[in-house]
């Protein structure tokens, strides 16, 4: 029996989408591809995905808050190049069926109401969207954020600092003024469960919701290895030593904004707790029972990760595990 999942079992793993990257380069295909009878655009604004309906978005307030249901994407054909002239485009790769595969990123300024596709689709909170998103929608969307936000954030070449440009499909920047090439950022964070006997370490944020909980986090710096990160973070924030080498999971591509989400459980030396209140409100020993009672709702005051977060298969891994 597998002890972890497979990674497709983690929302917002990319299937169903082959990135063809070759075509990257080939300005006269896509700009084919992008006016094609078979194409799919996905459309965001601000890293709000474009979805179906037209009922008001529904906006979380804090991490661990409960999502309204999410709606499916709304997904534009050919007719999305209309919408504005300023729009940012992604070729995201191709559908197992050869359908080409773009993302529209809307300037902030794109009223959907005097839009061609006003009453169709609302721009919604990419949480609450992904939370109904399949291993397809989840792993385009998850990546067109990423890359948006990236974009957004890298207007200029860090090298001289002249404003850089987008080229290759959206894969990559390009200095004009001293040719430097700049590539995709992404962050890698373990995200991780410490272990002792039967009973799991997890910690709260200062502004999460009340009696949410989840697993410890932490970006891995420079120099140091995923399991090196993880046993660093759990010291730093609980106090805990973890000395046996962790145990990697699977991983999850995060778009707020460009992480790698990096899952471990950890057999933790002792369970003596000295918490860091700068980074934590708290952190807490959980037993397996009140571990499961939280994954089933059950908890009367303590509420797991939901579902779509990597937290959530941390602890169910470590559950399934028995
Ligand atoms: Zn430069």
């Amino acid at each position: 029996m597998p002890l972890t999942p497979a990674a497709s079992a983690i929302p917002l793993v990319p299937a169903g989408l082959e990135r063809v990257a070759h075509h990257r380069r080939d300005s006269a295909w896509l700009d084919a591809a992008f006016q094609s009878d078979n194409v799919r655009i996905l459309v965001m604004r601000e890293g709000l995905p474009l979805v179906e309906g037209s009922a008001p978005p529904s906006t979380p307030q804090a991490i661990g808050d409960r999502l309204a249901p999410g709606r499916p994407l709304l997904w534009l054909g050919a007719q999305a190049a209309m919408l504005s002239p300023k729009a940012t485009r992604l070729f995201l790769g191709e559908t197992e069926k050869g359908s080409p595969v773009f993302a529209l990123e809307l300037p902030s300024s794109f009223s959907l109401d005097s839009s061609p596709i006003a009453g169709l689709g609302v721009f919604d909170d990419f949480r609450v969207a992904a939370s109904a998103m399949d291993a397809f929608n989840g792993g385009a969307a998850a990546t067109a954020r990423c890359l948006f936000e990236w974009h957004r954030r890298h207007g200029f070449c860090s090298v001289c600092g002249a404003r850089s440009k987008i080229v290759e499909a959206g894969w990559k920047r390009l200095c004009d003024d001293c040719s430097a090439e700049h590539f995709p950022r992404v962050d890698p964070v373990a995200i991780m469960l410490a272990v002792h006997g039967d009973k799991c370490l997890m910690g709260r944020g200062k502004t999460w919701r009340p009696g949410f909980w989840s697993c410890l986090a932490g970006f891995v710096e420079p120099g140091e290895t995923i399991e090196q990160a993880a046993a660093r973070e759990i010291f730093e924030e609980a106090g805990v030593r973890c000395s046996a080498p962790a145990d990697y999971l699977f991983c999850q591509p995060w778009p707020f904004p460009n992480s790698l989400m990096i899952g471990l459980i950890l057999q933790a030396d002792d369970d003596k707790l000295t918490i860091d209140e700068n980074e934590l409100e708290t952190a807490r020993w959980f037993t397996r029972d009140e571990a499961k009672a939280m994954m089933a709702g059950q908890h009367p005051d303590a509420h797991a990760p939901m579902h779509f977060a990597i937290a959530h298969h941390v602890l169910k891994a470590w559950l399934d595990r028995g």
